[in-house]
């Protein structure tokens, strides 16, 4: 079999009945959000993620390749498929490889999927419309400051803002909304942002999460220092406005969510580094070459897409993701003694 028709042959997936166990690691936690990156090409050169360099070698699989794992993993009971990457906005047949999402159901209860994309938004304006018509439920546009200048600055890419803050918009008005807009807080770098943040989703009625960078960068800058964390955050949100927290939509959340005192403007804070939530995780990643990763932090990949190309069946690779999520970790080690930080960067794992 040549190598596009075993990654793309996905006839014999089991999408109703089979497996009457949900996917569950070692720690019973059930399996339920599948973040897929389709490209580790980047149209940013983020400070806190990516060198400023650009040389790197870019691994893809068709579409077919993502598809068929896609099937796999939502036969074993996920029912969230996050597209990321890199870019994933950049990646050709995007929209085509939405539509076939959007035409999968979770065999436990027949529901179609929650499909979500994280994008920078450079390009989000003119994509709006046909990813909603594709079948894209839902939208996160990562936005690191609301100041044009320090925008630059951050993605050392010139004349984007005006672009993603029409994306967002776009996003919000054909009904990918309420849009999320993320924004990973540097000390010193767009710490100053927090208030304005605050005004922007309170003026543009979208979520704006906060984020505290983790050592996933490419050219390994990452001090405890840099980060701020979620008690500062709260503190000058506070003083901006009194917050009043506001219930998690479920427990493997994993942002803190807040409102002001009047009710205007949504604000979540997702604190990896100072508040890990591990002990919910429900995410699985697959990369753009195909590796299995069970947590941002693993040190090993799992080569599902190696499997296919040599010819596994369904059957065996359903075995396999079942194996290797029985060897999710149960946490992070950020911050501890002896944390070695983890085999690839976030450009190269999708976030
Ligand atoms: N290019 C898309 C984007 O910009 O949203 C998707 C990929 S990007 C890797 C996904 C998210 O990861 C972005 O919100 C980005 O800000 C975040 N991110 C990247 N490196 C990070 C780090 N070291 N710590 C925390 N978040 C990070």
């Amino acid at each position: 079999m040549s190598v596009l028709a075993s990654l793309g042959n996905p006839t014999d997936t089991p999408l109703a009945g089979g497996f009457a166990d949900r996917l569950r690691d070692s720690f019973g936690r059930a399996i339920t959000d599948l973040r897929v990156s389709v490209t580790d090409r980047c149209n940013y050169r983020c400070v806190y993620c990516r060198t400023g360099n650009d040389g790197a070698q870019y691994a893809e699989l068709p579409h077919a390749g993502y598809l068929r794992m896609i099937k796999l993993f939502v036969s074993l009971g996920i029912e969230k498929i996050r597209l990321t990457g890199g870019e994933p906005l950049l990646r050709d047949g995007l929209l085509e490889l939405i539509q076939e999402i959007a035409q999968l159901r979770t065999p436990f209860s027949g529901d179609g999927l929650d499909i979500a994309i994280t994008t920078n938004g450079h390009l989000l304006a003119g994509l709006a419309q046909p990813l909603k018509d594709a079948g894209l439920t839902r939208t996160t546009v990562s936005m690191d400051a609301v100041d044009p200048e320090t925008f630059t600055a951050i993605t050392r890419v010139p004349r984007s803002f005006d672009r993603v803050l029409a994306g967002i918009r776009a996003a919000g008005a054909v009904g990918l909304g309420p849009v999320k807009v993320n924004c990973v807080l540097l000390r010193g770098f767009n710490d100053s942002q927090i208030e304005a943040f605050a005004e922007f989703s309170r003026q543009e009625g979208v979520i704006v999460r906060f984020i505290e960078w983790m050592p996933l960068e490419e050219d390994r800058t990452w001090t405890p220092e840099a980060v701020v964390p979620l008690e500062e955050i709260v503190a000058r949100l506070n003083a901006y406005r009194p917050l009043v927290e506001l219930p998690a939509h479920a427990a493997s959340e994993t942002a803190r969510r807040y409102t002001f005192d009047d009710g205007l403007g949504e604000i979540g804070i997702i604190a990896p580094v100072s508040r890990p939530f591990c002990g919910h995780c429900s995410r699985i990643r697959l990369t753009s070459d195909g590796k299995i990763r069970t947590c941002l932090f693993s040190q090993t990949d799992h080569d599902l897409a190696g499997r296919m190309m040599r010819g596994a069946s369904d059957d065996e690779l359903t075995a396999y993701i079942r194996q290797v999520v029985m060897r999710k970790e149960a946490r992070h080690h950020i911050g501890e003694a002896g944390f070695e930080k983890p085999s690839r960067s976030m450009v190269h794992i999708g976030g």
